[in-house]
């Protein structure tokens, strides 16, 4: 198994710490709102590295944060607090809007057949156990109190600026003028604030340095560490992570055990949303739900980011998503006719050549529009046989989880465009026009619809 390192930036091959294991840290969503289908595609590509990771042979106990304090709209510490900001806005209480994100989030995963992660952790119950960390870093000489708040040294720190290739003395001469004069260096960050310009914040709980909240990122620090121990093999997130919730992040941990914490840094492109107008408002926000209200299936979206390298951006367009239900309806009425024919016997070299295949470009670096081409194959071929071909199938869905042993013909209600074909199938019937009715029906095959003829003379339509 080979994956893009960011802190080498090369590929490396996967040595995982302890043999047969691998412990994967994913930062999480920060609850103020609905999940788009950006955050989401970060999302979905975790789910293809945790799945194929499993399928490699490693037993993977995967955690994940869910932020509901500290996040300001800037990474760093100024802007407006996000979860504040939102429940002024909604007239909601912090926790009550941060709880009501999160089953939307975890909602939203479910639809796309996101697994959910093996721990998944609140930043607001882990509070004491941030206190203690920051502790820590204090008695390490990491961390200094200046005008109330606990700030991270990153100058006493040596390696600052090593996961996004920059050297310290650069950072800082390109870091914007900060409006915090209480830090002594740009870089440094926010710990533990007792003081800021967000004194109304409605949670807060005492400290050793006073009544306050943690910044963002100490929780992933202190969380993957009390779930996964002091080393991981894999912490994820976006590109725009990197640069600075990530560096802190790898500052506080390595400054506070002593020792390397993360092995492999893996990091996903984002879902270009160009030209696509989104506000905050329900409706308007392309999440997942807004998809199934314009008639997708929220698989042709897993389907979609499966076409793309997680380290490629992806254009999002809704003639992209079209290609993508298209080619997920194909896929299914396809799987479906197969799994009418799969008794018999077995071709168990050919369906060990076709997994190899598949195996070979998802353990490289998570090849999955490659490993999608094969399938394809798979499915397409005139010389495999339909026990063989499912076989396959249902070993490359565990990483492709479109969960195929459901696929199924379901009933469908025609609309009026459907019903006009309906009526001109009928009386191209009746008039002995075969070439007619075959091409209404391959029109209604493209909809993703089966018409059946019944013995009494009517027709059923089923969805495939
Ligand atoms: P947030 O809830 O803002 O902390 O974001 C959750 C995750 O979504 C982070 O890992 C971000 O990097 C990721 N993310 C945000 N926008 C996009 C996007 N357009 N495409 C891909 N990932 C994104
Ligand atoms: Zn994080």
């Amino acid at each position: 198994m080979k994956l893009y390192n960011t802190l080498t930036r090369k590929i490396d091959e996967f040595e995982p710490i302890e043999a047969g294991h691998v412990k994967m840290y994913c930062c999480g969503p920060t609850v103020y709102s609905w999940p788009h289908i950006g955050n989401l595609r970060t999302y979905l590509n975790e789910d293809f590295l945790r799945r194929t990771l499993v399928r490699a042979g490693y037993d993977v106990t995967h955690v994940m944060n869910i932020t509901d304090v500290g996040h300001l709209t800037s990474d760093g510490d100024t802007g407006e607090d996000k979860m504040l900001k939102a429940a002024e806005k909604e007239k909601m209480d912090v926790l009550a809007l941060a709880r009501k994100y999160e089953n939307s989030f975890f909602e939203q995963c479910q639809a796309l057949h996101i697994l959910r992660p093996t721990v998944v952790c609140r930043a607001t119950e882990h509070i004491d156990d941030m206190i203690a960390f920051v502790k820590k870093l204090e008695e390490k000489g990491l961390a200094y109190v200046a005008g109330g708040n606990v700030y991270f040294d990153t100058v006493k720190f040596g390696s600052y600026g090593t996961l996004s290739g920059q050297n310290l003395a650069s950072l800082q001469h390109g870091a914007r003028v900060e409006e915090d004069t209480n830090k002594r260096n740009p870089t440094d960050f926010v710990l533990w604030f007792t003081s800021s310009k967000f004194e109304n914040q409605i949670l807060q709980w005492d400290s050793p340095w006073g009544r306050g909240y943690p910044g963002w990122h100490i929780e992933c620090s202190v969380m993957s560490s009390k779930y996964l121990g002091e080393r991981i093999d894999i912490h994820c997130g976006g590109v725009d992570h990197i640069a600075v919730h990530h560096e802190n992040e790898r500052a506080q941990s390595e400054g506070c055990f002593g020792h390397k914490w993360v092995n492999y840094w893996v990091h996903n492109e984002w879902l270009q949303l160009k030209g696509i107008k989104m506000s905050k408002s329900l409706g308007n926000i392309l999440t997942v739900a807004a998809l199934k209200e314009k008639g997708y299936d929220p698989l042709a979206y897993r389907y979609l980011a499966l076409t793309a390298h997680y380290k490629s951006p992806l254009l999002f367009t809704f003639e992209a998503l079209d290609s993508a239900q298209k080619a997920y309806d194909n896929l299914k009425a396809r799987v479906i006719e197969i799994k009418k024919n799969s008794q018999g016997n077995i071709d168990d070299a050919a369906k060990a050549e076709a997994l190899a295949r598949f195996d070979a470009a998802l353990f490289n670096d998570v090849g999955t529009p490659q490993a999608l081409a094969v399938m394809w194959e798979v499915v397409k071929s005139g010389t495999l046989s339909a026990p063989t071909k499912w076989a396959i199938l249902q070993e490359m869905d565990t990483v492709l989880g479109f969960d195929m042993a459901d696929f199924k013909e379901e009933a469908y209600t025609p609309d009026a465009e459907i019903e006009a074909l309906l009526q001109e199938r009928k009386e191209a019937r009746a008039a002995k026009n075969w070439a007619r009715s075959d091409e209404i029906r391959n029109l209604l095959a493209e909809k993703g619809l089966a018409v059946k003829d019944m013995p009494d003379g009517s027709v059923q339509l089923m969805r495939l």
